[in-house]
């Protein structure tokens, strides 16, 4: 007996596919993407535009199996964290980000991180795997219902970033498929501008994402010198600085409108001195981009702790005096560690970062 399929796996293309397969036409693909991603429908009894012997195949041959909501905490400012469990029993955690004008869904690419940070939560819950792209999209789809949107058919996420846990561009292929169906008008339609991809830099994806997609690309700097930015992002012991500006330089070459956001969290005493801000504008030269300082939220057991406003101002201001746009992020949730960095998880077994490591640049 095959397996049934779980569709939330597959993107417009594999579904027709799938269809095509059962000797169905393929816009019965459309038909399905619709109700699972339009109107929140995953019951294929609910399915009343298919015909009743299509519904039985269906319910034979696949399934939509979304994760679970195992936890909700909702902060103080409105910002709503969860806990979404797996099927093999692993924890990510999504964040929903209320603002005026917007509202931002922060989702996570795999179940802990390999990348190992020095100065993030995540890293301390190791490694167990990448999530598959129903794993994402599910999140999205979790989301959407938890906030009301397939009931009020009125969009409230309006932009995803991929800044929850785990390294974007070490799941290539999966998040690739997860946007896919997150910008498809029959998933749920949003403007690739209004998603993006943050990375520590892993420098040959960011050229095959240049060249592939446009959606907008985030850049986790941290620190202006080598010595510096392996401790604290070890990854750059494999790409260094010089080899992901010259990334960044690329990538912004490689189309119009491919401006680049750099993250610099602000580290007290650390990475947030005015010289490090005028060795920042130096290394940026060139380069469209915009700044975020994130002020360092802090988490059981860390050495590090947030720089003071003051610095933090200084620290912008020399920025924009050399012409970059620099934002201050606001913490959000961090009355639920919900803020960046503090998403924790429950990763298990969380040994797979050696594996990882070794295996997963190769992309
Ligand atoms: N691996 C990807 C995606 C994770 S996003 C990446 O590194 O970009 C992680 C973002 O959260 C990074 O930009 C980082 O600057 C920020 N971050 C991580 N830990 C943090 C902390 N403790 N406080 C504030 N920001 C943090």
């Amino acid at each position: 007996m095959t397996v049934p399929v779980n569709l939330l796996e597959l993107d417009k293309s594999s579904m027709e596919d799938f269809f095509i397969a059962m000797g169905e036409k393929s816009f019965r693909a459309t038909q399905v993407l619709k109700w699972i991603y339009h109107r929140g429908i995953t019951d294929f009894d609910q399915m009343t535009n298919l015909g009743k012997d299509l519904r039985l195949v269906l319910q034979a041959k696949a399934r939509i199996s979304m994760p679970v909501l195992a936890d909700e905490q909702q902060s103080a400012d409105g910002t709503r964290k969860w806990l979404v469990r797996l099927h093999d029993g692993n924890c990510i955690e999504t964040v929903f980000i209320p603002e005026d004008d917007r509202g931002t869904l922060c989702i996570s690419s795999q179940a802990g991180c390999p990348l190992d940070c020095s100065f993030c939560s995540t890293a301390k819950q190791g490694f167990n795997r990448n999530l598959t792209a129903g794993e994402i999209i599910g999140q999205v789809w979790l989301a959407n219902q938890v906030l009301g949107h397939f009931e009020q058919r009125r969009r409230i996420i309006t932009n995803i970033v991929f800044m929850g846990m785990g390294e974007p561009l070490l799941n290539y292929e999966n998040v690739i498929r997860a946007i896919g169906l997150m910008t498809d008008h029959n998933g749920f339609g949003l403007a690739r501008r209004r998603i993006t991809i943050s990375t520590s830099g892993i420098v040959p994806v960011m050229d095959r994402l240049a060249a592939e997609t446009t959606v907008s690309l985030a850049v986790s700097l941290q620190a202006t010198n080598n010595e510096l930015r392996n401790e604290l992002v070890p990854l750059n012991r494999r790409y260094p600085l010089e080899k992901l500006m010259a990334a960044c330089r690329r990538y912004a070459n490689s189309g119009t409108d491919a401006s680049i956001t750099m993250e610099y969290v602000m580290l007290n005493g650390v990475n947030d001195s005015p010289a490090e801000a005028r060795q920042l504008v130096k290394l940026l030269h060139g380069i469209p981009a915009k700044i975020n300082l994130i002020p360092f939220n802090p988490f059981p057991d860390t050495v590090y702790s947030r720089s003071s406003p003051e610095n933090i101002e200084a620290f912008r201001t020399i920025l924009m005096d050399a012409g970059f746009i620099t934002i201050t992020r606001k913490p959000r949730g961090d009355d639920i560690d919900a803020a960046c960095g503090q998403l924790a998880g429950r990763v298990m077994p969380r040994t797979g970062r050696h594996a990882a490591m070794t295996t997963g640049y190769a992309a």
